[in-house]
């Protein structure tokens, strides 16, 4: 899926700067803040790439500190157990199915994380 959005049904237009802005807000769970992190983040192909620590730190609690990898990766499986994001999600990328994302004009699609190269 290269070609823009196909919209069929009904969709609406998100802003990627307010998503990764609460995806750094600890108003909310743990696990939106994942679901926020791939919603500001994700790419023309729905692929949300960080670089290693990256959303551990963008996770991190209000004074700063670092929460453990595990509590990272407790909630990327309760936002996959919820499919808020899709099941090929990690750290590393955080994965938006097309069903629910979809992306034209800019960004790339490809993932490093994930072997992907459309282009
Ligand atoms: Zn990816």
């Amino acid at each position: 899926m290269t070609g823009g959005i196909r919209f069929a049904g009904a969709w609406g237009g998100i802003s990627q700067i307010e998503q990764a802005r609460m995806a750094k807000d600890d108003a909310h769970p743990l696990t939106y803040r994942v679901y926020f992190a791939a919603m500001g983040r994700a790419n023309r192909i729905g692929h949300a790439e960080f670089a290693e620590g990256e959303l551990r730190h963008l996770l991190r609690r209000p004074d700063g500190t670092l929460r453990s990898e595990s509590s990272i990766s407790n909630a990327i499986r309760e936002a996959k157990g919820k499919r808020l994001i899709h099941p090929d999600s990690g750290a590393r990328c955080l994965v938006l199915p097309s069903h629910h994302f979809q992306k034209a004009g800019k960004g790339s699609a490809v993932c490093d994380a994930h072997g992907i190269r459309w282009a």
